[in-house]
């Protein structure tokens, strides 16, 4: 059931109950202590206030202060209006529905101890007005801190990111409450008798809906908050790792206590459930032994009186004399008797005749049983026996007992009656003792008449009200809610061949507190071996741990400081851990000999590279060296003139491309390769250099290049002289030559010269053409190198292709040889060239070819033009001697001819090839040749069609 409470200070008294009992008390101090010292611990999840986060926290303590007694609901769902005399609440617990926000909110923004706090504030109102137990105080204490420590720990486990959600720590703490409140009951008030055990019992569903109710609606507007402002929500630490992630210990210890403490719980409940058990089954053989004893002497008691009046019935005198004789005789057979206690004779008319034993002031009247009874034996019935209520605050009916007088004889004249308390008579002790034993376990002892109306109970002032519990058809014990609305136990046991019944009531607080004190040893032990078990799993833990941590230290010793390596670890012990030290100091040992290996590798490399370092400082020529990224390693002092820096510093590692000036070097180490290639530059400093570059490779890798430069200013210089005074001396014969030349021509205008004359004239005049044509090679060779303007000219090639053979023909055909034209594209370009030196170049090659080939042999002139890459190739072919491979590195040389003895025949002046490269390297083109000796040679003369400097 379910009603709604608007204001609950309205709805009840407060009251606030204590621990009863030494073990009460101190389990109370305890639960306090304990939530003490956590707070303490977790102080470090408590986050700094801000002035405003005070104001927050005071606002949120008066709104606990309305959320405990505003609005809630009170349940009675799980049980059956239970009423203790006790100062717990009777009418049910209350869900205060909002009485868990302050507290939870406080956790989210505030941190444990103020939610702690508000907690405890609101638990302290809810004690007093609803669970009136002083443990609520502490359990909302508790749950605040835990929620608000839930909320705040910055551990980054699963397990703890979990639980930094409201929802779900909220929902541990709902499971794990009823397990807080029945212990807190059990302990706290377990020496106040089984009634708080039973209450408790009887009262979890409700509690724990109570709080779980209220808990898990704040932990949904406390999602909503987390979500909202998550920021200001939990901690704003960054995450760490957690305990159990840290410690060894502390991991296993997680992971045992709760089995432990699980195996523990299952063990009290089933220690618990069978104790109550062997309890009820106990109480039950009792009851059933009590109600035996008293149902055996009852049917004798009643009989024994029934014996003791038929007798006095059969005295004849009673039915005769008169009133005044009879009151002595009465008096008589009282005197005798130990069962009744008053006599009385009435006549037909029903009135009193005679009697004895009332009390003095008392008038002799009949009750009404006994009129019923007085009739019906005038009517013939010889016996009967009635309950007659005995009066106030007696424990048992009193009983009339009616005979007709005569016994046995019809008509009667005269009726008597006697009467008999039962709680006086003696034959019925056994009975009530029996019935007594009842109150040594706070039971009831009933004996009922047919009619459901109470002839004895244990407790006074019941006798004659009627009975308001259930009476069965067939005897036995079932529990039922009592008069009082605790829950009891109850025997109900019919007399046999008697209209009435024995009820025998307990309340099962009885059997909870037997079972209780039964188990309790147990639960101690349990509790004790619990403590035990931890403190020993935990000093276990330690010192299982306690090496494996010094091992750490020790490794994170030599990890941070390597001087450290030399001290060797304490080995010892033969277990895992001391295999494990035993592992790591031969791990350190090696690793220690590894280093020092090391270092003494490294020593002879610094060594070696001070040695290299100072050959290259010492060295003359300058020396560069790059990396496999082109970014320059090293340069020597003799290097930092031509790359115009002061010292290695500010180059060293730096790209080339940022540090070189000269477009030639970079391309040079940019593009070695395995094979020396060399370039001419000219430095910052105006000098000449020629590099020479190649590929540094290690290993099948190219990690760089090295390149030497090597100053050739002064060749260069002397090369300038000597060809200068090359062309002066040239430039100087050729007027002496041409005079010489015209005179000797004109010694054979003088007149008939004899044989002789006309041998030396020629002689010569073939010496001073041989002369003339060396000092015209040299000058042109002169002027072209000079780098005289080239007089470049859209020519067609086919002209001055078929010039060249023009002016060849004649010496061809004097040698019986024919000079072939092929062109391999058919329309000619026009080629961008100095007309002239074209014209020379090919006339050099083609008069080659006609003088180093026999007589009757050809020369091929083939002229490929190539539109993709711009060029046009000159192919001459001949098919004479061929030239040496030795020859064929050096043709191109200025004066350099042939060594064959064929070639030597041929008149020459070397300078021809070296003409034709001069041209073809002015026209930014190259020449080179193909030949095999004995099988002729080409020669390859190719330009491009367009010249890059004219305009
Ligand atoms: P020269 O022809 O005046 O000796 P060149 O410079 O024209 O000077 O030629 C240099 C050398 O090249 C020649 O001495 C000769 O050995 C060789 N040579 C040139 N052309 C040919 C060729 N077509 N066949 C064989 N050898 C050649």
């Amino acid at each position: 059931m379910i009603t709604l409470v608007l204001f609950l200070l309205a709805e009840a008294q407060p009251a606030l109950i204590f621990p009863i009992g030494w073990i009460g008390w101190t389990w109370f101090l305890l639960s306090c202590g304990a939530l003490v010292w956590t707070g303490g611990r977790w102080f470090r999840f408590q986050r700094a206030w801000r002035r405003g986060e005070w104001a927050f926290f005071g606002m949120l303590a008066m709104a606990s202060v309305f959320t405990s007694i505003f609005i809630g609901l009170r349940l009675s769902l799980f049980r059956t209006g239970v009423v203790y005399d006790l100062l717990l609440p009777a009418d049910g617990f209350v869900l205060m529905v909002f009485a868990a926000l302050p507290w939870i909110i406080a956790a989210g923004f505030l941190g444990p101890i103020a939610s702690l706090t508000i907690a405890a504030f609101s638990g302290l109102i809810l004690a007093n007005y609803n669970t009136n137990s002083a443990f609520t105080v502490v359990e909302y204490a508790w749950l605040g801190l835990l929620v608000g420590a839930a909320f705040q720990q910055p551990y980054r486990t699963p397990y703890f990111r979990a639980l930094r959600h409201p929802l779900i720590s909220c929902l541990l703490l709902a499971v794990a409450f009823p397990i807080l409140f029945i212990i807190n009951m059990a302990v706290g008030y377990g020496q106040g008798g089984g009634a708080y055990l039973d209450y408790a019992l009887a009262n979890v569903p409700d509690a724990s809906l109570a709080l779980g109710g209220s808990v898990m609606l704040a932990a949904l507007f406390a999602e909503v908050a987390a979500f909202g402002f998550p920021s200001a929500w939990g901690s704003r630490s960054r995450l760490i790792p957690s305990p159990a992630e840290r410690s060894l210990e502390t991991r296993t210890f997680n992971y045992l206590v709760p089995v432990v403490g699980i195996t523990a719980i299952v063990l009290a409940v089933l220690a618990w459930r069978s104790a109550v058990n062997t309890a009820e089954e106990l109480m039950k053989d009792r009851l059933q032994a009590m109600a035996d004893l008293a149902a055996a002497s009852l049917p004798a008691a009643l009989e024994a009186g029934q014996l003791e009046l038929i007798e006095i019935g059969r005295d004849n005198r009673l039915a005769s004399q008169d009133a005044q004789q009879m009151a002595p005789l009465l008096a008589e057979f009282l005197q005798g008797s130990d069962y009744f206690q008053q006599f009385l004779i009435v006549d037909r008319e029903l009135n009193v005749l005679a009697a004895s034993g009332l009390p003095g002031e008392e008038a002799a009247a009949l009750v009404p049983q006994e009129q019923v009874g007085a009739e019906l034996a005038l009517q013939g019935v010889p016996f009967q026996y009635y309950a007659v209520d005995p009066g106030p605050d007696q424990r048992a009916a009193s009983l009339s007992f009616v005979v007709a007088l005569p016994y046995g004889t019809e008509p009667a004249a005269r009726v008597l009656l006697a009467r008999t308390r039962m709680e006086a008579n003696p034959f019925f002790n056994q009975a009530f003792a029996a019935m007594a034993q009842i109150d040594a376990v706070e039971g009831e002892g009933l004996l009922l008449d047919q009619g459901g109306r109470i002839l004895a109970h244990s407790l006074p002032g019941l006798v004659f009200t009627s009975y308001s519990g259930e009476l069965p058809d067939q005897p036995g014990t079932f529990r039922e809610t009592g008069p009082r609305g605790a829950r009891d136990l109850v025997h109900y046991f019919p007399l046999p061949g008697q209209p009435w019944s024995i009820v025998l009531r307990v309340p099962t607080q009885a059997i909870q507190s037997q079972a209780l004190s039964t188990v309790a040893p147990f639960l101690g032990l349990l509790l004790f071996l619990l403590l035990v078990l931890i403190v020993l799993l935990r000093w276990v833990l330690r010192l299982v741990t306690r090496s494996l941590r010094n091992l750490a230290v020790e490794a994170s010793r030599i990890a941070h400081d390597q001087q450290e390596l030399a001290r060797p670890l304490a080995v010892g012990g033969v277990d895992e851990v001391g295999r494990m030290r035993a592992a790591f100091e031969h791990m350190r040992a090696s690793l220690q000999q590894h280093l020092e290996e090391q270092n003494e590798y490294l020593l002879r490399a610094e060594v070696e590279h001070q040695r290299l370092a100072a050959i290259l400082a010492s060295t003359p020529d300058p020396v560069l060296v790059t990396d496999q990224r082109n970014h320059l390693l090293l340069a020597n002092p003799a290097a930092w003139g031509v790359l115009g820096v002061s010292g290695s510093q500010s180059i060293a590692g730096q790209p080339i491309r940022r540090v070189l000036r000269q477009p030639e070097l970079i391309e040079l180490l940019e593009s070695a390769g395995d094979e020396y290639k060399s370039q001419e530059f000219t430095a910052v400093d105006g000098r000449v250099y020629v590099a020479k570059a190649t590929s540094v490779v290690a290993d099948g890798q190219r990690m760089g290049s090295v390149c030497v430069l090597r100053d050739v200013t002064s060749y260069k210089e002397i090369d300038a002289m000597k060809s200068e005074f090359v062309s002066t001396v040239s430039h100087d014969l050729r007027n002496p030559l041409t005079l010489l030349h015209g005179y000797t021509t004109m010694i054979r205008m003088l007149g008939e010269l004899g044989e002789q004359q006309e041998t030396y004239v020629r002689k010569i005049i073939t010496g001073i053409n041989s002369m003339s044509r060396l000092v015209n090679n040299l000058l042109d060779l002169g002027r072209i190198e000079a780098g005289v303007d080239l007089d470049v000219a859209l020519i067609p090639v086919a002209d001055v292709v078929a010039d060249v053979v023009d002016n060849l023909q004649l010496q061809a055909a004097q040698n019986d040889q024919r000079i072939l034209v092929e062109y391999v594209e058919d329309a000619m370009p026009l080629v961008e060239a100095d007309q002239d030196l074209l014209h020379r170049a090919l006339y050099n090659l083609v008069e080659n070819g006609l003088k180093y080939s026999s007589k009757g042999g050809q020369v091929e002139i083939v002229v490929h033009a190539s539109r993709q890459s711009e060029t046009i190739l000159f192919e001459i072919r001949d098919c004479g001697e061929g030239i040496s491979e030795a020859d064929q590195l050096r043709l191109f040389e200025r004066f350099y001819r042939g060594k064959q003895k064929e070639i030597r025949k041929r008149r020459g002046t070397g300078l021809g090839l070296a003409i034709v490269k001069s041209i073809a390297e002015r026209h930014a083109g190259t020449v080179w040749v193909e030949s095999e000796a004995g099988k002729g040679s080409t020669f390859f003369f190719k330009i491009p069609v367009k010249q890059e400097n004219s305009a």
